[in-house]
């Protein structure tokens, strides 16, 4: 059977319950999402937390009762953003982002492998410096990065961090395109990205808007895993909201069963990710 990763991205650090109720932001509700989606075919779920304004918190106290209620239901794997701060010049600071890696230590976390300007209005900072100690503390915490990328140059300081010792491999890659200020969601940026990749890498990707479909066909036409979620797509399809994470699951739980494909469960997961089983 040919098996395929679904990741499911639930509330990101933008998305409003103004411009989509169906958002989840507390840890209740950030649960009760991460578990219809594991019951939607999700392997994997990529959480962000939000204070009670709704703004992104990398507060470990929201995460750690987050995953204690996601794990008393379900073992989907938990990837934890280090970019989901609202305070600070940019995203916050360096100790803050690493700080739910090292006290909780989950099975993945985000690791984004450079600055940029974000949707052109503010800066995705992403340090030298932090990137460094974010390397550490992932490696001395047991945390398989996620190596998101969402510019071609960002493969590169991989490959530099990997030589380094500071990501170990086999490394795990996660497109997300269609960003204002990365590349485009267009197939052939993705086949682009695609063949820039290390042997032995895994690799997932997702598209923003228009271009969700279409990196969702290709990412499983070209062996990939796929990302799906509010965190990336707040419509389901042009002009319709989407009701929750678990409908987007779905969807993609679908489209590989129609062609042969099957989700792969936590456990599959692990073992195409190289991850400890559970
Ligand atoms: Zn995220």
């Amino acid at each position: 059977m040919d098996k395929r990763i679904i990741s499911a991205a639930l509330t990101g650090n933008w998305g409003k319950k103004s411009n989509n109720p169906a958002i989840p932001m507390t840890p209740e509700e950030i649960a009760a999402s991460a578990v219809e989606a594991y019951e939607a075919g999700a392997a994997i779920v990529h959480i962000h937390m939000r204070n009670e304004q709704m703004l992104p918190t990398m507060d470990v106290e929201l995460f750690r009762k987050t995953v204690r209620l996601i794990r008393e239901k379900c073992d989907i794997i938990i990837n934890i953003t280090s970019s989901g701060d609202h305070t600070g010049e940019h995203i916050g600071s360096d100790d803050i982002r690493c700080a739910p890696f090292e006290i909780l230590k989950p099975e993945m976390g985000s690791f984004d492998c450079g600055t940029m300007n974000w949707m052109h209005n503010s800066i995705f900072s992403n340090h030298p410096r932090f990137l460094e100690k974010l390397g550490a503390v992932m490696i001395e915490s047991g945390v398989k990065p996620e190596l998101e990328i969402f510019d071609a140059g960002m493969i590169g300081t991989t490959l530099y961090y990997m030589k380094k010792g500071l990501i170990k491999s086999p490394p795990h890659y996660q497109f997300v395109l269609g960003c204002p200020g990365g590349m485009d969601a267009t197939v052939d940026n993705l086949v682009f990205l695609k063949n820039l990749l290390p042997e032995g890498a895994t690799w997932s990707a997702t598209g923003i808007g228009r271009g969700h479909i279409p990196i969702m066909m290709a990412s499983l036409a070209m062996g990939g895993h796929i990302r799906v979620g509010l965190e990336d797509n707040i419509y389901y399809e042009p002009g319709v909201l989407a009701t929750s994470n678990a409908q987007l699951v779905a969807r993609a739980a679908t489209l590989m069963r129609s062609v042969g494909m099957e989700p792969a469960t936590p456990n599959e997961a692990r073992e195409i990710l190289s991850l400890p089983q559970r």
